[in-house]
């Protein structure tokens, strides 16, 4: 057997642990997916990445999305046309996080390469991307972002106007609110890590039991290098892990405005 990179042993380990955090939890391995954040990703690991079946990819900047989104359709289309047997097999297609603050005015250009959008925060952002997802003529996956750790300085949601605000959003034609998004803080405990965790699945409960976006929540978009294994215990769906698997020192969590 021809020997695996180390991206491809990191993956394997990666997915290892995955797995056996879901299973102690007593869930399905199969019900979380990881979402690869590249922000420390040279462009040959991501395009490895790629070439070991890996999907989803997440960035927190505006530009570096649309320029990577870009990029890397160009070569999975090649790939996938001209691609030799025996090469390993690429995605059809990339299925792109948007996973940072998102200012209004950055909207529109991010839009047509992202799959998903982790980081609604306020009702202004959600009417924007509304407005601008009508015009590509599509519905867009939402989730929404909570300051379940309660820092100051965090973005996201504050925990008692989470429900509320998935209410109205609700409303909207072309968003599908599909679950909650949060960050814990960095250098937390294990319980206090926990706890956030806890506190953002008790949100989607909440909405649950409220009825709000009944047909399409599903997702809890938590856990990162740091602390996955305890997101996955508190019923993560999404875990976003980037230094831990590309190597590379941890770059802000946290983005300040661009
Ligand atoms: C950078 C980032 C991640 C990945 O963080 P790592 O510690 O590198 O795994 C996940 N989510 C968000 C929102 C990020 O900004």
């Amino acid at each position: 057997m021809a020997k695996l990179s180390p991206l491809a042993v990191k993956l394997e380990e990666i997915r290892g642990r995955i797995e056996a955090a879901a299973i102690k939890a007593k869930r399905d391995p199969s019900e979380i997916t990881l979402v690869a954040v590249t922000k420390s990703a040279a462009p040959e690991q991501i395009r490895e990445i790629l070439s070991l079946g890996v999907a989803d990819l997440g960035e927190s900047r505006v530009q570096l999305l649309t320029q990577r989104a870009s990029q890397l359709d160009e070569f999975v289309k090649r790939r996938n046309i001209h691609g030799e047997s025996g090469q390993p097999s690429m995605p059809d297609k990339i299925r792109w996080h948007m996973l940072g603050h998102l200012q209004r005015n950055k909207v529109k250009p991010v839009l047509p390469f992202v799959h998903m959008v982790h980081s609604i925060d306020s009702l202004r952002l959600a009417e924007e991307i509304d407005m601008h997802i009508a015009k590509l003529g599509r519905k867009v996956p939402v989730l929404l972002q909570v300051n379940a750790s309660e820092e100051p300085q965090k973005h996201g949601v504050a925990v008692g106007a989470a429900v509320h605000l998935a209410e109205q959003i609700d409303t909207m034609e072309n968003l599908q609110p599909v679950g909650l998004m949060t960050m814990a803080k960095y250098d937390a405990d294990e319980k206090t890590t926990r706890q956030t965790f806890a506190r953002t699945r008790e949100i989607f409960e909440e909405m649950k039991w409220h009825k709000i976006a009944r047909a399409t929540l599903k997702h809890l978009s938590m856990g990162m290098s740091n602390d996955f294994e305890h997101a996955i215990a508190e019923c993560a769906t999404i875990v976003r892990i980037g230094t831990e698997l590309f190597g590379g020192k941890t770059l802000d969590h946290e983005d300040p405005e661009e």
